[in-house]
């Protein structure tokens, strides 16, 4: 089966390394790809959002499958254009159409989804310029701090956590004048949930589900979890609070809901659902949903499914996913991103990467590279993603960090505390 990976990231280098192990894979090809997929692949140059070039992409190389990475092209309807299209109509597209997409493309969407369903998530208002004042007053019955979200896709950047209720006031009206372009045209307010996040992860035709492992992230810049925000600097899986007891409440509570939920809605559903969860004392409530897998995240749970890839990933296109089986490593599985000194403010690209050759007992994705003659050179803020597996955190950790060093570039950074915390 030939395959067509949509995206640039560590995750799609992750992706194409486990699709790659499969007896079932045929050729693979990345749009737009990076230094990392070439080495599986063919990288073909052109946009996740340019569905007619993609179109004769697939019809050129003969893909059977497409595998979507990022959210934004899911959000845009790539799926619903692919299926639309009569020479298309074998193509297997893993990934949900638009209307399932809006359960990350619009918050307002995914809360109201939740509250149709007896989801547990925060409780929230949707606000625009025509209730604000009911917003208002719903910022004041709430306790800081206090949330605010773009309900539209913001690149990760559309929520804001406020410490005083003035500052919340004024920054709600900013959004919906427009801070983040037509994604603040609505902002969802939200109760502050006070606890531990943890991304469970599901592979699902719509109708069954199998439950891949779960991780934890780290998205700030700097040791402790402190400083910005990034696109996040390191995943663990498993997550020690996630147990048998916790995952129970979360299957019964959140994943079966959401599932019977696009069933009973009759949205047609493909591909993978990322639940962010906040562990409130033992207690699972969903903060996001995002209709692909995580970034870190994924460079460290398909180090940990054992079985074919690419048949779970049929059985989600082709709505066979009972039948199937996974299988998932006891081992813990640990990222460590090497990014861009600077990032996540300005950095310098086209540094020389250097020592990826004398890695050992380390999976190396890479994330913002390029190939440059016969070198790799950096490309984007977060640049590898080191991972590895031990028998527990310690061994894996260990093992990623040594590689860590081994890799170079100038000014490099990583953080050293992962998983800290667990
Ligand atoms: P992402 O970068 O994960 O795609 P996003 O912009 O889609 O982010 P959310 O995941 O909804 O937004 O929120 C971003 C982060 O803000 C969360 O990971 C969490 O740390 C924090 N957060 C969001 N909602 C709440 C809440 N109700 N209570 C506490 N923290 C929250």
């Amino acid at each position: 089966m030939n395959i067509l990976i949509i995206g640039s990231g560590g995750r799609e280098h992750a992706l194409g390394w486990k699709i790659k192990q499969s007896k079932k894979a045929g050729q693979l090809f990345f749009i737009p790809g990076n230094a990392g997929t070439s080495e599986l692949g063919e990288n073909i140059p052109l946009g996740v959002n340019d569905f007619q070039n993609i179109k004769k992409t697939i019809v050129e190389k003969q893909a059977d499958m497409v595998v979507v990475g990022p959210e934004v092209p899911l959000v845009g309807g790539i799926h619903d254009f692919i299926s639309a299209d009569p020479e298309l109509q074998n193509v297997k597209v893993v990934g949900p159409k638009k209307a399932g997409a809006q359960l990350e493309g619009s918050k307002d969407f995914a809360k109201d989804f939740m509250m149709r369903h007896n989801i547990p998530t925060a409780k929230y208002l949707s606000v625009t310029n025509a209730n604000l004042n009911q917003g208002i007053n719903f910022l004041k019955s709430l306790k800081a701090p206090y949330v605010l979200k773009a309900d539209g896709l913001a690149a990760g950047k559309g929520v804001l956590i406020l410490d005083s209720l003035s500052e919340a006031e004024t920054m709600l009206k900013k959004m919906l004048e427009g801070k983040f372009g037509e994604a603040s045209n609505k902002v969802v307010v939200e109760e502050f949930l006070n606890g531990t996040e943890v991304s469970v992860f599901v592979i699902t035709d719509g109708k069954d589900y199998k439950l891949l492992p779960e991780a934890k992230d780290y998205k700030r810049i700097g040791e402790g979890d402190t400083g910005l925000n990034t696109g996040g600097m390191g995943a663990i899986s498993p997550v020690p609070f996630a147990g048998r007891e916790f995952m129970n409440k979360v299957e019964t509570r959140i994943i079966k809901p959401t599932i019977n939920g696009l069933k009973m809605e009759k949205i047609d559903y493909s591909g993978f659902i990322f639940f962010g969860l906040i562990n409130v004392d033992g207690e699972p409530f969903v903060i996001e949903y995002n209709v692909r897998l995580g970034d870190p995240e994924t460079e460290a749970i398909l180090l940990r499914v054992k079985s074919d890839f690419v048949d779970l990933l049929e059985g989600a296109a082709d709505g066979t996913l009972a039948k199937k089986e996974i299988e998932i490593d006891k081992k813990t599985a640990a990222t460590v991103m090497l990014v861009s000194g600077g990032y996540p403010g300005s950095y310098p690209k086209g540094l020389k990467i250097s020592g990826l050759e004398k890695v050992a007992n380390s999976t190396v994705f890479h994330a913002g590279t390029k190939p440059e003659g016969s070198s790799v050179v950096t490309s984007g803020g977060r640049v590898l993603a080191v991972s590895s597996t031990g028998n527990n955190k310690t061994e894996a950790l260990e093992t990623s960090y040594r590689n860590a060093e081994v890799i170079q570039f100038d000014k490099k950074y990583y953080r050293k505390d992962l998983g800290f915390d667990l």
